[in-house]
């Protein structure tokens, strides 16, 4: 995987929080069991994931005061394929 475009709904204190979630939810996503979108079935491309976030209790540590709920948008049909649906572990 070579980089990941963040879009989320909180905005970070600073860079360094910024980076540090980054990681986190990097060191998620090579968990996954495929990249694929569950909506439309299309790869994602993991250059430009766009990984959205909002907090939730039954979400994923990433780092942060609470723990995340963490989906990626798909940009051809919409759908947010949550890291639950890719079989990601807490
Ligand atoms: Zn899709």
């Amino acid at each position: 995987m070579e980089f990941i475009a963040y879009k989320e709904e909180r905005d970070f204190e600073d860079n360094y929080e910024r980076a540090k979630v980054y990681n986190e939810v990097y060191h998620l996503l090579v968990k996954a069991d495929s990249m694929t979108c569950k909506g439309c079935g299309k790869e994602f491309d993991t250059r430009d994931l766009q990984v959205h976030m909002y907090d939730h209790d039954g979400g994923w540590n990433v780092g942060l005061e609470k723990k995340q709920w963490l989906s990626i948008l798909c940009e051809d049909c919409g759908y947010h394929t949550s890291f639950s649906k890719l079989r990601i572990g807490r």
